[in-house]
């Protein structure tokens, strides 16, 4: 079976973490790009059809979370997983119930990268494929009432 690839972005100011992390999920056969702040993922978002991004808490400027917010407001169909050292759990949970998908722990085990990138990447197809049928259906009652 061919994998298609999940269009992941990864934002973290750390840019040898951005470095590793890209690697392995090209690895996965995921397609990755990066950037290194909060800003710079909203403008790449704008222009790019991006399944998950993989979004750090703690960076300089806007934060994760600041950044999550924004996400959710201008690209509600993009997953977010967010990426944090042991001393801010608290704040990834915080994520979570922003609509983050899930929370990965630094340094990131290929394991929980795996599990968590195909989980978000499955939540938006399941998604997408909620709102197809519901379109469909719409569509068949405005032909109903014609
Ligand atoms: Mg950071």
């Amino acid at each position: 079976m061919i994998k298609i690839p999940t269009k992941v972005l990864v934002v973290d100011d750390e840019k040898d973490f951005v470095e590793m992390l890209s690697l392995r999920l090209k690895e996965m056969g995921e397609q990755v790009d990066a950037v290194y702040n909060g800003q710079d993922c909203l403008t790449k978002l704008e222009g790019n059809d991006i399944d998950v991004v993989i979004l750090d808490i703690k960076m300089p400027g806007m934060d994760g979370i600041e950044a999550l917010r924004e996400i959710k407001r201008r690209f509600p169909m993009v997953e977010v997983i967010m990426l944090t050292g042991h001393g801010s759990a608290e704040s990834a949970v915080e994520g979570m119930k922003l609509g983050a998908f899930d929370y990965l722990l630094k340094p990131a085990d290929i394991d929980s990268l795996t599990e968590k990138v195909n989980g978000a990447r499955k939540r938006k197809e399941e998604h997408e494929e909620r709102i197809r049928k519901a379109e469909v259906r719409l569509l068949l009652r405005k032909v109903g009432e014609v």
